[in-house]
């Protein structure tokens, strides 16, 4: 049973099931629901490369609609399913149904990019995590080569030796690792050098940064030099201006993802849009 959080954490829902007794309980199972009866979806954001402007991968991201409750945010119920246990069952539906996807993708043409999927700490760190993995692309037939994993600068947060094998493991096995929402953790920089990681995701926050002047951009340029040096790619998160993508060009950012180039499309949308790239 969840606990309930202090502050304003599930403002939605709390909200929408206001008058009901037991709402957390309510959500629960509404999200236990969703998950066996497979109504949750996935969309997909292209990563894009700055100079060429083509596609490079795409990002698998979470939408859950309630039937009563609506659509509600993967902020709202990632961090719910964390705390209720649920977030196990949650990563490995996004886990196998990307693959799927990925799989048609497959079929229908040439398939020579990505799927990054974003992976909670919690589910991680579990010691049956990279089998259960490799269960799922066994099942599905499809290829490491396709898949990367995304995980937050705070699952690095007091890394032991468990955790660095475990990632060494995944590459091995042709699976990537990006860090996301970099810059935003209070975790040392010393993971960095630790782990055999591709890609760094520049959190929204700083892109959004950009435009308030020149040290805005000076942190930006930092984050992308020190990356460089440590011979990752970086990829600029929510970027949404021709003023941001030129400045992240000046800087060597090799990829970009946001609303310039396109929102989260689900699969079909996705198709007709970037299949010609794939
Ligand atoms: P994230 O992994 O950093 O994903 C990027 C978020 O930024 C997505 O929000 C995306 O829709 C949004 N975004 C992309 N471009 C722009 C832009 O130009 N402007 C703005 N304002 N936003 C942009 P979304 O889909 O709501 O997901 C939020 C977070 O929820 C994700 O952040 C990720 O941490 C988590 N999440 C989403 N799907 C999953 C999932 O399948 N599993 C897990 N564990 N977490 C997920
Ligand atoms: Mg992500
Ligand atoms: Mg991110
Ligand atoms: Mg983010």
């Amino acid at each position: 049973v969840a606990k309930t959080r202090k502050g304003n954490q599930y403002k939605i829902f709390e909200h929408k099931l206001h008058g009901k007794n037991d709402y957390i309980l309510i959500f629960e199972s509404k999200l236990r629901h969703a998950i066996k009866e497979n109504t949750l979806e996935l969309h997909y954001q292209p990563k894009i490369d700055a100079k060429t402007e083509k596609l490079i991968g795409m990002e698998a991201l979470l939408r859950w609609r309630d039937p009563e409750l609506g659509q509600i945010p993967p902020s709202e119920f990632i961090p719910f399913a964390e705390e209720c246990g649920l977030i196990h069952d949650i990563g490995e539906w996004v886990l196998r149904n990307t693959a799927l996807q990925i799989k048609e993708w497959e079929q229908q043409s040439d398939f020579n990019v990505r799927v990054a999927v974003n992976i909670s700490p919690l589910h991680f760190k579990k010691v049956d995590f990279v089998e259960r993995l490799v269960k799922i692309m066994d099942e599905t037939k499809v290829r490491p080569e396709h898949l990367e994993i995304e995980l937050t600068e705070m699952s690095m947060m007091d890394y032991n030796e468990e955790l660095i094998n475990k990632i060494n493991e995944l590459k091995k096995l042709g699976f990537t690792i990006a860090i996301d929402d970099f810059g935003t953790g209070y975790s040392s920089l010393g993971y960095l050098k630790e782990f055999p990681i591709d890609t760094l995701k520049i959190d929204r926050t700083f892109i959004v940064n950009i435009n308030q002047g020149e040290s805005g951009i000076a942190m930006v340029a930092a984050i992308i030099s020190l990356a460089h040096a440590l011979k990752l790619k970086v990829v600029a998160e929510g970027v949404e201006t021709d003023v941001e993508l030129e400045i992240l060009k000046r800087y060597n950012c090799e990829y970009v993802q946001g609303y310039y180039y396109s929102k989260p499309l689900n699969a079909t949308e996705f198709t007709s849009k970037f299949q010609n790239e794939f």
